[in-house]
């Protein structure tokens, strides 16, 4: 089965990091509040090309993680 790349999607053990380079800022997104304004249907991709930074309005570099520190089951 296909796994659609959608907010609704996204494990609890993911993380996204947000970088911007003009003012050298990091944030770590909460996933909970793009599916908050996005909705969970709403591609991942899409709404991580929307989050800009909050200090200088630029679009942010995201990097998406696993973090370590939580148990990771298999896929399902
Ligand atoms: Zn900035």
């Amino acid at each position: 089965m296909e796994i659609r790349d959608i907010l609704g999607n996204i494990r609890d053990d993911h993380v996204i990091y947000a970088d911007c380079g003009p003012c050298r800022r990091s944030f770590r997104l909460d996933v909970a509040v793009l599916v908050e304004r996005f909705g969970p249907d709403y591609p991942t991709l899409d709404a991580l090309r929307k989050v800009v930074c909050k200090e200088c309005g630029r679009r942010l570099t995201t990097m998406r993680a696993y973090d370590s520190k939580m148990q990771v089951g298999p896929p399902r």
